[in-house]
C-alpha cells in the first residue's frame, strides 16, 4: 500500500470517524484506569488472605506447642496422683501410715515448682492429708466440685475441675483429682493436686500476642480454666455458646478459624487443639485487626500510590482527549476550507469554458460539446448539424474603425446568435477570431440551413455599420453541414465539411449561407 490518496484522507477525517477515534481513546483510558484498580483490589485481597492465613498458622503452632506444655505440667501431678491413690488403696488408711503420707507429700511437692499442694480427703469429704503440713481434719472439702464428681463417677482417670482460690492459701489454682475406692470398689475418697495458674499464666505472659490477644485453657465442659488477659471473673465462666464448643471441636479436635469472642466480642484469628490424654482444649487468639494493621498500612500506601497514578493517567488521558478534540475542529475547519477552495475551482473551471469577450462557450466548451454530441447522435441515430459563421470583411472593419470597435461588433454578433437559436440544447460558440461554431443536436441540414438563414438576415438587419462592406453594414458568411446518421462520420469531417461550405459562401460573394454536399 503507497501513501493513502486525498481523497481516502479526506474520508477518514470524516466527523463521524474522528468521533470513533476519541471514543476509542475514551474506552482505553477507562479500561486501563479500571483493570488497575481491579488489579490493586484483588492484590490488596490476597494479600489480606495471605496475612490471616499466616497468623492461623502461627496460632496452630501455638496452640500445639501450648498444649504439650500443659500435657507435660498437668502429667507431673497426675503421675503423683496415681502413685498416691495405689498407696491409699493397698496398704490401706491408719495414723501412722498417715503421718508418713504426709511427709511424703511435703517432699515431692516441694520437687515441683507448679504445685500448690497435694491432698487427700475421706470418703466424708474430710481432709486427712496434705503436702502443706497444715493441721489434719480441721478442714470438709465434701462441698467441692471434684469431691462431688468423684464420688458420683466411679471413672477412675484424671479429673480437672473448675478452677478456684485456694481455701488454705488464697492463690489462684487449678484442680487435678482422681478417685479412690475401697477394696470392693466402693468409694473411698479422693487424691487431689492443685496447680498454681500462675504458672500458665507466666508463660502465657511472655509470649507475644500483641495487646488484645487471648490465651486459654478450657475444660472439656466448656468451662475456662486459666486465660490471658486474666480477669476472676472470667474463670469458671462457660464457652458452650462459642462457636469453637458449637462448630469447631465437635468436627476436628485441632485447627483454625477466625471466630469472634463470646467473653468480649472481638473477632479473632484462632488456633485450638485438645490436650492429649487430659479433658482440656488450649485456645490461642490474635485480634484479627491487629493482625490486618500492617496489612492495612500496606494496602493503603499502595492504593494511595495507585490512586496518584490513575490521576495522573486520567488528566493526561483528558488533555489528549482534549487536544484530539481540538484537532478535530482544526481539521473540520481545513475540510471547510478545503470544500470551498473546491467550489472556487469549480467555478474556475466554469469561467475557463466561457468565452471572456461574448460570454458564449469558448472552443474548449465547443469540442467537448461537439464530441459528446456526436457520440449521442451515432448511437441514437439523430441529426446533429453544425453551422460555421464567419464576419465578411471584418479585417477592413477593424482598420476602419478600430480594434476595440471590432470587439463590440463581435459581442453584438454573438448576442444575435445566441438570441436566434431559441433550443436549450444548442450550443452556441466562439470558435475563434470573428468565427462562431452553433452546434444543433436532433436537427438535419435543412432545419439547420434556416436556422443559418435566420442569424445571417438578423445580423444584415442589425444594420452595424461597416463602410467598406459592399452592403455598408456587418454581414456575416454561414458554412451549414447536417450530420447524416447512417454516415458514421467523425467529428473532424463534420468541422471540415462546415468550413468548406464557408469557403465556398465567401468564394460566391459573402453573405450567404451554403450547405456542404
Ligand atoms: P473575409 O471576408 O474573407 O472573412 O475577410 P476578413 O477580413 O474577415 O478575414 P481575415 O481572416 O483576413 O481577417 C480576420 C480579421 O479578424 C483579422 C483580425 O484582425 C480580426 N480579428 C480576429 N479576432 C479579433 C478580435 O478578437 N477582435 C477584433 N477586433 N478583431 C479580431
Ligand atoms: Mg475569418
Ligand atoms: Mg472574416
Amino acid at each position: 500500500m503507497g501513501h493513502p490518496s486525498i481523497h481516502d484522507r479526506i474520508e477518514s477525517s470524516r466527523p463521524g470517524v474522528a468521533r470513533l477515534k476519541i471514543r476509542s481513546a475514551v474506552t482505553l483510558l477507562v479500561a486501563v484506569c479500571l483493570s488497575m484498580a481491579v488489579i490493586v483490589i484483588w492484590e490488596g485481597w490476597r494479600s489480606r488472605q495471605y496475612h490471616l492465613h499466616d497468623k492461623e498458622v502461627a496460632m496452630s503452632n501455638l496452640a500445639q506447642t501450648l498444649s504439650s506444655q500443659a500435657q507435660a505440667t498437668i502429667k507431673q501431678a497426675d503421675t503423683l496422683l496415681l502413685t498416691l491413690v495405689d498407696r491409699l488403696e493397698n496398704d490401706g488408711i491408719d495414723g501412722g501410715r498417715i503421718n508418713r503420707l504426709q511427709r511424703l507429700l511435703s517432699a515431692q511437692r516441694s520437687e515441683l515448682s507448679q504445685i500448690h499442694g497435694l491432698f487427700v480427703y475421706d470418703e466424708t469429704g474430710r481432709w486427712i492429708a496434705n503436702s502443706n503440713g497444715a493441721e489434719v481434719g480441721v478442714a470438709n472439702n465434701s462441698d467441692r466440685e471434684y469431691f462431688i464428681f468423684h464420688r458420683d463417677h466411679p471413672d477412675r482417670g484424671p479429673h480437672i475441675g473448675p478452677s478456684i482460690k485456694s481455701r488454705s492459701s488464697g492463690e489462684w489454682i487449678m484442680t487435678v483429682s482422681r478417685r479412690v475406692n475401697h477394696p470392693d470398689g466402693s468409694f473411698a475418697g479422693v487424691a487431689l493436686a492443685t496447680i498454681y495458674l500462675s504458672h500458665f499464666l507466666q508463660l502465657y505472659d511472655s509470649i507475644d500476642i500483641g495487646s488484645n490477644g487471648v490465651i486459654s485453657l478450657i475444660a472439656d465442659d466448656a468451662r475456662i480454666v486459666v486465660r490471658r488477659p486474666f480477669h476472676d471473673a472470667d474463670i469458671g465462666s462457660s464457652l458452650s455458646k462459642s462457636p469453637l464448643f458449637t462448630q469447631l471441636l465437635p468436627v476436628s479436635s485441632a485447627g483454625t478459624a477466625t471466630i469472634t469472642s463470646v467473653i468480649d466480642g472481638v473477632e479473632r484469628v484462632t488456633g485450638y487443639r485438645r490436650v492429649e490424654g487430659y479433658p482440656l482444649i488450649v485456645f490461642t487468639a490474635l485480634n484479627k485487626d491487629e493482625v490486618l494493621a500492617s496489612w492495612r498500612k500496606e494496602s493503603l500506601l499502595s492504593a494511595a500510590i495507585v490512586s496518584l497514578l490513575l490521576g495522573f493517567l486520567g488528566v493526561l488521558g483528558y488533555r489528549l482527549i482534549k487536544l484530539m478534540k481540538q484537532q478535530n475542529r482544526i481539521q473540520n475547519e481545513l475540510l471547510g476550507a478545503q470544500d470551498k477552495l473546491l467550489e472556487v475551482n469549480r467555478n474556475l473551471e466554469l469561467l475557463a469554458l466561457e468565452d471572456a469577450l461574448t460570454g458564449l462557450a469558448n472552443r474548449r466548451q465547443f469540442d467537448l460539446f461537439i464530441h459528446a454530441e456526436a457520440g449521442r447522435a451515432r448511437r441514437n441515430h439523430t441529426g446533429l448539424a453544425l453551422l460555421m459563421i464567419d464576419v465578411d470583411h471584418f479585417k477592413a472593419f477593424n482598420d476602419r474603425y478600430g480594434h476595440l470597435a471590432g470587439d463590440d461588433c463581435l459581442r453584438k454578433i454573438g448576442a444575435i446568435i445566441v438570441d436566434t437559436i431559441k433550443r436549450p440544447g444548442d450550443l452556441a460558440s466562439r470558435f475563434g477570431g470573428e468565427e462562431f461554431a452553433v452546434v444543433l443536436p436532433g436537427t438535419d441540414y435543412v432545419g439547420a440551413f434556416l436556422l443559418a438563414e435566420k442569424i445571417r438576415s438578423a445580423v444584415l438587419a442589425s444594420g452595424l455599420e461597416h463602410s467598406e462592406s459592399p452592403e455598408g453594414v456587418v454581414t456575416v458568411s454561414v458554412g451549414v453541414c447536417g450530420y447524416d446518421a447512417a454516415s458514421q462520420a467523425a467529428t473532424e469531417d463534420l468541422i471540415g465539411a462546415a468550413d468548406k461550405a464557408l469557403y465556398v459562401a465567401k468564394a460566391s460573394g459573402r453573405n450567404m449561407s451554403v450547405i456542404a454536399n
